[in-house]
């Protein structure tokens, strides 16, 4: 990173440009000035998803409060790919851990599916999006995927938008080869199944859709935070901002 973005990043609501004061939430002052011990005049690198990310001073440092000032913008937005992740949450642990890979590698979107065999009935999209924040912040991104709400797979697909792909990664297509570059680039999604798998049901169902393209994830059965990674991984090499 360079001596003009500091080290310390944070992501806040508030519009940033030249001399624009950010005024900063409680846990945001604790954050800078109780943990991170920053003084008036120190710089902090401030972004908010739209406006890039900018170079900014500490003006005001308070228990509660204070306020800091853009100076210079230190990188342009950068937005990823037009890629959703939709995946079945897992055990906790494991939910939390798709979600920030997600963001780290590039995902625009991400939204928790329940499917025929997940387990969660419900999930903290708050905390879920939380954890997409502090991924954006430790990346060095000047974009946060947004978290929807868990959605049944079976509605989301009915309402599904035309022009978006889908990479359904399914377990029992062992070997398949992958067919992404033919389906080229544009508006693509992800979808990774839980712990146990697709139902029967579900699988004739996404293999029937004109927008589906199934691939396989090698010979070996991932775990659902590991092929979340892999699909990701696999899908940025061939399409996405990777290369
Ligand atoms: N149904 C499997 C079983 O019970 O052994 C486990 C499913 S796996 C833990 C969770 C999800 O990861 C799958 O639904 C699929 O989306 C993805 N996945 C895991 N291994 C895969 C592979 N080799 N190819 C494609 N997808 C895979």
């Amino acid at each position: 990173m360079s001596d003009t973005r500091p080290k310390v990043r944070l992501c806040v609501e508030h519009p940033l440009g030249p001399a624009q004061s950010v005024p900063l939430a409680r846990d945001q002052a604790h954050y800078l000035f109780n943990v991170m011990r920053l003084k008036p005049g120190d710089a902090v690198a401030l972004f908010n998803g739209r406006d890039g990310e900018w170079r900014a001073e500490v003006a005001e440092a308070g228990k509660k409060g204070g306020t800091l000032t853009c100076s210079l913008q230190t990188a342009p937005q950068l937005d990823p790919p037009d890629l959703w992740l939709l995946f079945a949450p897992v055990k906790k642990a494991r939910t939390d851990f798709i979600v920030e890979k997600a963001a780290e590698m590039g995902a625009a979107r991400i939204l928790p599916v329940q499917t025929g065999f997940t387990n969660s009935e419900r999930i903290r999209r708050d905390r879920l999006q939380a954890h997409a924040v502090e991924a954006a912040e430790q990346c060095g991104g000047t974009f946060v995927p947004e978290v929807a709400d868990l959605a049944r797979l079976d509605q989301v697909l009915d309402a599904w938008p035309e022009d978006r792909r889908l990479m359904f990664c399914d377990e029992a297509e062992v070997g398949a080869g992958l067919a992404l570059d033919a389906a080229g680039p544009g508006p693509w999604a992800i979808l990774v199944g839980p712990e146990g798998g697709f139902t029967e049901a579900e699988r004739a169902r996404l293999r029937r859709l004109p927008f589906v393209t199934t691939v396989s994830l090698g010979p070996r059965i991932l775990r659902a935070d590991t092929a979340a990674v892999a699909a990701m991984t696999l899908w940025q090499d061939r399409l996405g901002d990777w290369r």
